[in-house]
C-alpha cells in the first residue's frame, strides 16, 4: 500500500487491509510459514512529521530451534513510527534524543510505501530462537532422530568415557 502524504488532511488516513506476503521473500529460513496480515492503522499529521500507528495480526510458523519441527504461534504487534519527510541533517553537536526514544521513519519524498516498514515489523517479531516447548530434547547428533519421541535411540552405542575408563583399569 503507498500513502500519500501530502493528501493526509486534518483527519487522519485510515485503513484496514489484509496483505499477503510470500514467506520465501522475507529471508528468513526459520520461518517456515505466515498467514494472512491483517493489519489496521492511521497516519496522522503530526508536525514536523506524520505519525504511523498500526496493529497487526496474523500467524507465524517457525522451525523449533532445536528438533526443527514446525511451531505455530498468533502474532498481535503494534506500529508505532514517526514519519519524517526530507529530515534535516543533524546539526553538529545536537543530540537527537527525540529520535532514539521513538522509531523514525525518514522519507525522501510524500509517498509512504507501507510494504517495507509491514515486513520489517514481521521480521522484528520472529524470536532469536524458538522452541516447540521449552524442554525440547532436539535431535539426536548421532543418528539425527527426534529425542523427544525416542530418547534412547542411540543408548546402546554410547558408553559413558568414565565407565570406559573404570573398565580398562580392572585386571581382565
Ligand atoms: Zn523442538
Ligand atoms: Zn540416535
Amino acid at each position: 500500500m503507498r500513502i500519500r502524504l501530502d493528501k493526509v488532511g486534518d483527519e487522519p488516513f485510515r485503513w484496514s487491509e489484509k496483505e499477503t506476503i510470500a514467506v520465501e521473500s522475507m529471508e528468513r529460513p526459520d520461518l517456515l510459514g505466515l498467514t494472512e496480515v491483517e493489519w489496521s492503522g492511521s497516519v496522522a499529521k503530526a508536525p514536523p512529521g506524520y505519525r504511523l500507528l498500526a496493529t497487526l495480526r496474523y500467524g507465524q510458523t517457525l522451525a523449533c530451534g532445536r528438533c526443527l519441527k514446525p511451531c505455530e504461534s498468533r502474532v498481535e504487534s503494534e506500529i508505532d513510527l514517526v514519519v519524517m519527510v526530507n529530515p534535516p541533517p543533524p546539526m553538529a553537536g545536537e543530540v537527537r534524543l527525540e529520535e532514539s526514544d521513538l522509531g523514525v521513519l525518514a522519507l525522501a519524498s510524500e509517498e509512504l510505501d507501507t510494504d517495507p516498514v509491514l515486513r520489517e515489523q514481521i521480521d522484528l517479531n520472529i524470536p532469536m530462537s524458538e522452541l516447540c516447548r521449552p524442554d525440547c530434547a532436539g535431535l539426536c547428533p548421532r543418528c539425527g532422530a527426534d529425542r523427544n519421541e525416542t530418547p534412547d535411540c542411540c543408548a546402546e552405542q554410547s558408553v559413558d568415557p568414565r565407565w570406559r575408563a573404570l573398565a580398562d583399569l580392572k585386571p581382565s
